[in-house]
């Protein structure tokens, strides 16, 4: 099956360009202009005028079905990737998780267990580390080896998954052997615990107090901890979900003096503030998260870092639950309120609006935050993240004009509130090709379920040294 997307603009992380693409099965063919004047056939024709095309978005942060706090995220593999088409991304990683006292393996079996043959897109895993022993560090080397080379390690949540620092620097000592990467949840656990017990002493249980609990500064302490750890192991880092100006300095001063740190963050810390964590009665627990939502004027700093390349990614921690049911767990007790927002299906439209739209940057450094980079530090590049010939033709035909109205009404995904709800944002996907197969046209589901294969990745493609 030959398709050909004529009379469009195709925008990646490197220029724009006005050119059609052949689709030649599940790959990109041809980049080139006036493709069928000069003869090029296809069986069926898609036109792109007036409208942009772009990679399919990589959402590199992700969690389906995850158990946390006696409930499990809302969305499943098959809601959350379908969700996450409906908005113009193609692939996402996923966090499997080691129990403690268990393997890595058996996370990864886990996971892979859930997504096979319910994803409809692309996938691929990290593994969440929260035991560093010798087993666990020999099993790196695997799965490595088996496509699996990234580690998340937490500075956080004592009681569960929390690394100390020497453990931290024994798995980023074993990633400098086997070409793996730490990335790491960057917030001071034991001193948050110890506010939090401070707060709810004094009878503090409200939303807004799981945010005040968890202040900037140890997030920058603790970023600067994993990033010195990196710079004594001799490695990369990345920092996730990087909600803070205090971090984000961490991360730019480290990157002036050579550093190759990196970091993500996410739309929640662009969009939303402590504020709405504060809304009246329990309407703040839509918003808890971990990091926690910041002052408002974080945000222009996040955005600022991503103009600037100290802020290399956007992904969305996406870890939805319900409000009615799910959140409500934590009436009377912040602490009960299960951590994650939905933001999956937004993404792309949200940065678009933010950044593009709002002339914060322009398209191709839009496409590199949402597509390229991610597919570069994440082992899937030129495969994924870039529209040449020989990647796979996962493509998105975007209106970067046309403006919806975000809404729990009208999303995809399985969850009972939006974050955004009434937000009006300009820009939003047309058409959506995964591997040659269009999944999603003009608002509707075409495509066939469970579409999705399992990603092996490589290390890093970007030079250990970037
Ligand atoms: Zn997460």
């Amino acid at each position: 099956m030959r398709t050909l997307i004529v009379n469009g603009t195709v925008v990646t992380a490197d220029g724009s360009v006005r050119a059609d693409v052949l689709v030649d099965g599940e790959q990109v063919a041809l980049v080139e202009p006036d493709l069928p004047a000069r003869g090029v056939t296809a069986e069926a024709t898609v036109d792109a005028a007036g409208r942009w095309v772009v990679p399919g978005a990589i959402d590199v942060h992700t969690h389906f079905e995850l158990p946390l706090g006696g409930t499990a995220a809302k969305d499943t593999w098959a809601t959350g990737t379908t969700a996450a088409a409906f908005g113009g991304t193609t692939t996402v990683i996923d966090f499997a998780a080691q129990q403690r006292g268990g393997s890595l393996r058996a996370g990864v079996d886990a996971s892979l267990a859930q997504a096979e043959g319910r994803a409809a897109i692309d996938y691929g895993l990290h593994i969440m580390v929260s035991d560093v022993n010798d087993a666990s560090l020999a099993e790196m080397d695997l799965l490595v080896a088996d496509g699996v080379p990234t580690f998340k390690l937490f500075t956080a949540y004592p009681e569960t998954t929390m690394s100390d620092d020497g453990a931290i620097y024994r798995a980023m000592r074993r990633a400098a052997v086997n070409g793996g990467l730490v990335m790491i949840h960057a917030e001071n656990g034991l001193a948050i615990d110890a506010i939090v017990a401070e707060n709810i002493a004094l009878g503090r249980t409200e939303p807004v107090w799981h945010g005040r609990s968890r202040p900037a500064v140890l997030e920058g302490e603790a970023t600067n901890r994993a990033i010195r750890l990196a710079e004594v192991a001799g490695v990369p880092v990345y920092i996730v979900h990087l909600s803070s100006r205090d971090a984000l300095e961490e991360v730019r001063t480290a990157r002036r003096r050579g550093t190759p740190a990196w970091a993500e963050t996410c739309p929640q810390y662009l969009f939303l503030s402590l504020d709405d964590l504060d809304r009246p009665g329990f309407e703040g627990a839509k918003f808890v998260c971990s990091p926690p939502l910041r002052p408002r004027d974080h945000q222009e700093d996040l955005w600022d870092g991503l103009a600037a390349g100290d802020l290399q990614a956007v992904a969305t921690d996406h870890c939805p639950f319900d409000f009615h049911g799910q959140k409500e767990l934590g009436r009377g007790d912040f602490r009960r309120i299960p951590n994650g927002l939905p933001g999956i299906e937004d993404r792309v439209d949200l940065v678009h609006h933010g950044g593009v739209a709002a002339g914060r940057f322009g398209p191709e450094r839009w496409v590199d935050i949402v597509a390229t980079t991610p597919a570069k530090l994440f082992g899937l590049y030129p495969r994924k993240g870039t529209i040449a010939p020989g990647s796979d033709a996962d493509l998105v035909i975007y209106d970067h004009a046309r403006r919806r109205t975000i809404s729990a009404a009208t999303h995809h995904m399985n969850v009972d509130y939006s974050c955004y709800e009434g937000l009006e944002v300009q820009g939003a996907a047309d058409l959506v090709m995964s591997r040659g197969a269009v999944l999603v046209r003009d608002g509707t589901w075409v495509g066939p379920a469970g579409h999705g294969r399992f990603l092996r990745r490589a290390p890093a493609t970007f030079a250990r040294g970037a």
